[in-house]
């Protein structure tokens, strides 16, 4: 009586079960995309807020299943990064991203600027990620990449991170603090994780023309980073009045659908590239 037994179990057990069932078919699925390369990397431009120039991309995760088509980085990061996988995925965006630099710079349509890698909290808790980044993007100069990791990340393990940010900022890379404003850093620590760049989140660049809390956060933000030498970029950015209202408050750069989404290589490099 096996029918029986299947409708005692409640509609909660069943749903759990779905889930759990989709999460470990997801994550082989995913496993073998990123042995098979089947993973992509799109590419979103930075753009200077006063003269509209480009200052280099950030490039980002992409996954389209042949059964299930695209699924969101936002849904296969965090569960690469549960089930052991982010380094693997994390090796290949490192490995993949210095291909296409050099790519584009064989073609003579060089990236102005870095191209920004983002770094999950794993990769991260590798003392040895300087080195590591350096042997996988041998082919380019540190001097072309920015490694973003997320201010709740650096705030994990405060005392290891800015033993790590110094390597990487002494081996020439860039260093952009991502979500910035969400991660309860201190100005103490900010000053000694020296980054070159503040990330402001999106979360307050959605709100800021309506909502007053949100624009003085954003104004402190870029107050701060005044201070420190730091640049700010603010991300999702979708109007031109939130742009004009950035670029009044000193902001220096900017990322968003306004100024261009992502895109794979051949086209970004089509719009944004030139010789
Ligand atoms: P993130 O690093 O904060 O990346 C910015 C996200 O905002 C991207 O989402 C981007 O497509 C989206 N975005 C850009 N402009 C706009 C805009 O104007 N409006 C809105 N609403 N969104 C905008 P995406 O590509 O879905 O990536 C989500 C997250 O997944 C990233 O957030 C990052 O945390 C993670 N991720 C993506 N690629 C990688 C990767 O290669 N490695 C690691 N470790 N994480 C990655
Ligand atoms: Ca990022
Ligand atoms: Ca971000
Ligand atoms: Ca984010």
């Amino acid at each position: 009586h096996a029918k029986k037994r299947e409708t005692n179990i409640s509609p909660y057990t069943q749903a759990m079960r779905h889930t759990l069932e989709r999460r470990q078919w997801m994550t082989e699925r995913l496993h073998m995309a990123i042995l098979e390369q089947r993973l992509e990397l799109y590419f979103q431009p930075q753009v200077d807020l006063d003269t509209k120039a480009l200052t280099g991309a950030e490039a980002l995760c992409r996954w389209h299943d042949p059964e299930w088509g695209w699924v969101s980085p936002g849904e296969f990061i965090p569960l690469a990064e549960e089930r052991g996988l982010i380094r693997l995925l994390g090796d290949w965006v490192l490995e993949e991203a210095a291909r296409q630099l050099s790519a584009w710079q064989a073609a003579g349509t060089p990236l102005p600027g870095r191209l920004s890698i983002n770094i999950s909290a794993q990769q991260f808790a590798d003392p040895r990620l300087t080195t590591h980044i350096a042997a996988l993007t041998s082919s380019v100069s540190p001097s072309a990449i920015a490694i973003e990791l997320t201010e709740s990340d650096f705030m994990r393990d405060p005392d290891q991170a800015v033993i790590i940010t110094q390597a990487m900022r002494q081996a020439g890379y860039a260093l952009f603090i991502d979500d910035f404003g969400t991660g309860y850093s201190s100005l103490s620590y900010l000053r000694r994780f020296a980054a070159d760049a503040l990330k402001i989140d999106i979360s307050f660049v959605r709100e800021m023309l309506d909502n007053h809390h949100d624009r003085a956060i954003v104004q402190t933000i870029i107050a701060m980073a005044n201070t420190l030498d730091m640049k700010t970029l603010a991300e999702g950015v979708e109007s031109a009045a939130q742009a004009a209202l950035l670029a009044e408050m000193g902001c220096n750069q900017a990322q968003g659908y306004f100024f261009g989404k992502p895109l794979p290589a051949d086209r970004f490099a089509q719009t944004w590239l030139s010789r």
